[in-house]
């Protein structure tokens, strides 16, 4: 059996990629309004010019980081953005707080730059990325109904 065989891609991985291809209005990749709970803790919320909603959990956004090196890693092992890796089996038990932003910082006027306090801060989040893995009840359905 080669590699390719076992790598696992999931129907909405696939789907995903397939999205990647095409491109979305204008409207749908400008935000009208960006709200950043970093010192409460959440999230990002994101108002779209097309009048839809996004809103996504910071450990989410670290487990989606769209750096190379965290794409080429899920790649590998078939994860979706989004998902934690799995913990790795060891005597010691750690404790593992959740991770947050140090800092948000805009990238010109089409991104988001996190520095995450577990170190990482390579990645490069644009509106249009958000945008494609936006979480809201209509994003999810579309990607499971198709
Ligand atoms: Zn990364
Ligand atoms: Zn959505």
């Amino acid at each position: 059996m080669s590699h390719e065989g076992i790598r696992i891609v999931s129907a909405e991985q696939a789907q995903r990629e397939d999205a990647e291809h095409e491109r979305l209005p204008g409207d749908a990749v400008t935000p009208k309004k960006v709200r950043v709970m970093k010192t409460e803790g959440t999230g990002v919320e994101i108002d779209w010019k097309d009048g839809h909603q996004s809103k996504w959990n910071f450990s989410w956004l670290r487990n989606a980081c769209p750096c190379a090196t965290c794409h080429e890693e899920r790649q590998q092992t078939g994860r979706l953005p989004g998902v934690p890796k799995p913990k790795e089996k060891t005597l010691l038990v750690m404790y593992e707080a959740p991770v947050k932003p140090l800092e948000v910082t805009p990238v010109g006027k089409y991104a988001l730059k996190f520095k995450w306090s577990d170190g990482h801060e390579s990645g490069i989040y644009s509106w249009e990325y958000l945008r494609r893995v936006c979480r809201c009840d209509v994003c999810l359905a579309k990607v499971e109904g198709q």
